[in-house]
């Protein structure tokens, strides 16, 4: 696998197409995030040649494949279509004499880990939620405000239907070749009295979905007499159907979904992430509209990491247009930018840069705008 050294202050880069030089443009893009908006034709061959070295090292399809006549599977938008041995692009399902195979995300087989985390955690949406804050009280919180001395169950989830090549758990990828499978009843067993919230997330939920529903419903079950959320931190990319058993979870539940809208352009999402973004602004949109079956606390929560060069305050102005046009109600975190994987060359998030684009999703008419992650911020450019 192939990493590139950390660039620190060493030169600029040169954008391979309109020819500017900058620190915010990522060597393995190789290509800044305007031509990306504006020159989707010219920018195709420079997204692929990132995903297949990102993907390489992984033994992971560089492309969702589309295999004429291969099985299908439908579990997310990347509907994989398999020929004979194949792997899907999360690496969980294959075809083996012309049937889908699930390696993993089945009840008895999650590639997933989990550790109790005491609440308040740092979750993107503790600072509207009832684990942190007054919201939910006392229908779906032990406390009015943060829920101490209670813990969140979290729940990773190794595999994933993006590629985000800034991905801060990359290292799940590594952990393909010698699995650990876990069963959802194991996963069950492990709620405790103490435990408020389940929260899933990864890599991310959508291809072991099975998994993580059954062992909701069991978890609730055996703790139908109290208080236990499920809650969901996600790319948004699943199937509908699997979705409205989440989000039928969640809000019976007290939880919420929280999904990771990396970018609104559909080309930036493909250059950063590997893959389209249509089905996670609809089914965004879907979750939205349900939101007033159960205002409090809310159900849907948004949150961007800041890349720098890329996720700046226009796409995050484009971005928070879309979630106001769903609900201008809806709590939208910012993130602050680490550089991480295939993307250790970009500086973390500036100051200035996390307040444009907090300004940008105010303008656009979102009422509760949130930055996180504080203290990585830096004064850089
Ligand atoms: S879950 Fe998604 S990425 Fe995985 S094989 Fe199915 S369609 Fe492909
Ligand atoms: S998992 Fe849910 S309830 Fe728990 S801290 Fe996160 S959003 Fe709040």
């Amino acid at each position: 696998m192939t990493f590139f050294g950390n660039r620190g202050n060493l030169p600029e880069v040169q954008c391979a197409l309109c020819g500017q030089n900058s620190r915010l443009i990522s060597e393995v893009l190789k290509v800044c995030g305007d031509c990306f908006r504006n020159n989707i034709g010219s920018t195709q061959a420079f997204i692929r040649q990132a995903h297949v070295q990102s993907r390489h090292g992984f033994d992971l399809p560089a492309e969702p494949p589309c295999d004429e006549g291969g099985v299908e599977c439908t579990l997310c938008a990347n509907r994989c279509r398999m020929k004979e041995s194949s792997l899907g692009y999360c690496g969980l399902r294959t075809n083996q004499a012309e049937k889908l195979i699930h390696l993993g995300g089945t009840h008895d087989k999650g590639k997933v880990s989990w550790y109790h985390d005491p609440l308040p955690t740092n979750c993107v949406a503790s600072w509207v939620c009832p684990a942190g804050s007054n919201a939910g009280y006392p229908d779906f919180s032990y406390e009015k405000g943060p829920e101490l001395g209670y813990f969140n169950l979290a729940v990773f989830y190794e595999a994933c239907t993006f590629d985000c090549l800034y991905c801060q758990n990359w290292q799940f990828r590594e952990r393909r070749s010698s699995p650990r499978y876990r069963t959802a009843q194991e996963l069950a067993n492990s709620v405790d009295r103490r435990t408020a919230c389940v929260c899933y997330f990864g890599g991310d939920p959508t291809p072991q979905l099975f998994h993580a529903l059954q062992a909701s419903k069991t978890a609730l079950n055996r703790n139908s007499d109290r208080i236990l959320r499920i809650c969901w931190e996600t790319n948004g990319s699943m199937n509908p159907g699997l979705l409205q058993k989440m989000l039928d979870l969640s809000l019976h539940s007290g939880g919420c979904i929280k999904f990771d809208l990396k970018a609104h352009n559909e080309n930036l999402n493909k250059a950063l992430c590997g893959v389209s973004n249509k089905q996670t602004l609809k089914n965004f949109r879907w979750v939205a509209e349900q939101m007033a079956q159960r205002p409090d606390p809310p159900l849907l929560i948004a949150s961007t990491l800041l890349v720098p060069g890329y996720i700046d305050a226009r796409e995050v102005r484009s971005i928070a247009q879309f979630i106001a046009s769903c609900d201008p109600e809806i709590p939208y975190s910012l993130l602050a930018f680490y550089p991480h994987f295939y993307m250790p060359d970009l500086p973390t998030t500036s100051l200035k840069h996390a307040e444009e684009c907090q300004q940008a999703a105010i303008d656009a008419g979102l009422k509760r705008v949130h930055i996180g992650n504080l203290h990585l911020l830096s004064n850089d450019y």
